[in-house]
């Protein structure tokens, strides 16, 4: 039995702070320590249920967070910047069920905890085939592609909600409770680890249970972004289009070109975002 796990940061037990996301903020290294503990828990669970094979990706920015020297030596890591199916890589339709840890609600949750879609400051919101899409729907559409069901989400309570209101059946482990989007109670890392453990192992015996999230092609992907000028950089890319002054549409029957194209448009609007910081 092969098991998928992606692993981001603004759902990591413990953390609160944007500094916390971010190489070089206070409490980035303590982040990833804790990081690689939540995404431990979930592969020591998957492992104690009958799997097989375990695939962690690092999902966090440039995907160089999780402590390799303390990684669960039993899985595999993707690990680093640009890889092509980013949050998703690694992903395929050999595995048998996928599990989300360190996840966070969508931009524009109240009381989500680091709230955002992609891009924390260069995204207002995204649209896959007309229906709202935060980072867990973009990615278990993407697990669905591949026929694989999203059996765990672990992140603060918002994501969980978010996820159940989604998905449906779906084990989940909500670690911290927003008070806002830099504010938590928090479920001590301790304790919240061996909950992540408990869901992992129901969520592996239980693999029956969970459905293949399917989003019909063909897919349309729009993205409202903060800045025009990063919406108009983005649709130079062949396929893309501007569907109003600051967002971009674009439709393919390929879902592989849906990661891909959310990764090449981050890295455009990185840069553009930069040059234009202070918009206000
Ligand atoms: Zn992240």
């Amino acid at each position: 039995m092969k098991v998928f796990v992606s692993v981001d940061m603004e759902g990591v037990s413990g953390l609160t702070d944007p500094a916390e996301m971010r190489a070089g903020g206070r409490g980035y290294e303590r982040g990833c320590e804790l990081m690689t503990g939540d995404a431990n828990a979930a592969v020591s669970g998957a492992y104690a249920a009958g799997a097989t094979e375990v695939a962690v990706t690092d999902a966090h920015s440039t995907g160089r967070n999780l402590r390799v020297d303390m990684i669960d030596r039993r899985c595999t890591l993707a690990r680093g910047p640009y890889k092509p199916m980013r949050m998703g890589e690694g992903l395929g339709s050999a595995f048998d069920a996928a599990l989300f840890v360190g996840y966070h609600a969508r931009a524009g949750t109240p009381a989500g905890v680091l709230n955002h879609t992609w891009m924390g400051r260069e995204i207002l919101d995204v649209h896959l085939n007309g229906e709202v899409a935060g980072e867990i729907r973009l990615m278990a559409a993407f697990a669905g592609s591949y026929g694989v069901p999203v059996a765990l989400v672990t992140g603060d309570a918002a994501a969980c909600a978010e996820a159940r209101e989604l998905l449906g059946e779906v084990e989940t482990v909500a670690v911290k409770a927003g008070s806002d989007r830099y504010a938590a109670r928090l479920v001590p890392p301790a304790r919240a680890q061996e909950q992540i453990t408990e869901a992992a192992v129901r969520a592996v015996k239980g693999i029956g249970r969970f459905e293949p999230y399917v989003v019909p092609a063909p897919y349309t992907l729009a993205i409202e972004w903060a800045s025009t000028a990063i919406a108009r950089s983005c649709a130079v890319i062949p396929g893309v289009r501007l569907a109003g002054p600051r967002t971009t549409e674009f439709t393919t029957g390929d879902y592989t070109e849906i990661m891909g194209l959310l990764g090449v448009c981050s890295t455009i609007a990185g840069e553009v975002g930069c040059t234009g910081a202070d918009y206000g």
